[in-house]
């Protein structure tokens, strides 16, 4: 499914924490709506959830679950400075 990304830009989020430190509570909290109690919603908030992991990857990419020397400008590593 394509996504419709003509409003990303009008979205931009500044927040202090690390795309990693970020993918990691983004996937707690995707586990515990999975396996919390049923709710109409809870797919629609995984599936938004997603789409922000998915963005944490683009800035810190993984491969096989390292980072490794995937380095970008948005990464966050020390010495790695954002745009
Ligand atoms: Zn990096």
């Amino acid at each position: 499914m394509s996504r419709d990304y003509r409003f990303a830009d009008s979205f931009g989020y500044a927040v202090p924490d690390s795309p990693k430190m970020l993918r990691e509570t983004l996937c707690v909290a995707q586990a515990r709506i999975g396996n919390g109690p049923p709710d109409p919603r809870n797919r629609e908030h995984i599936e938004r959830l997603e789409r922000l992991i998915a963005e944490c990857d683009r800035k810190r990419p993984l491969h096989h679950g390292k980072h490794d020397s995937l380095h970008t400008d948005e990464c966050g590593c020390p010495g790695r400075s954002p745009r």
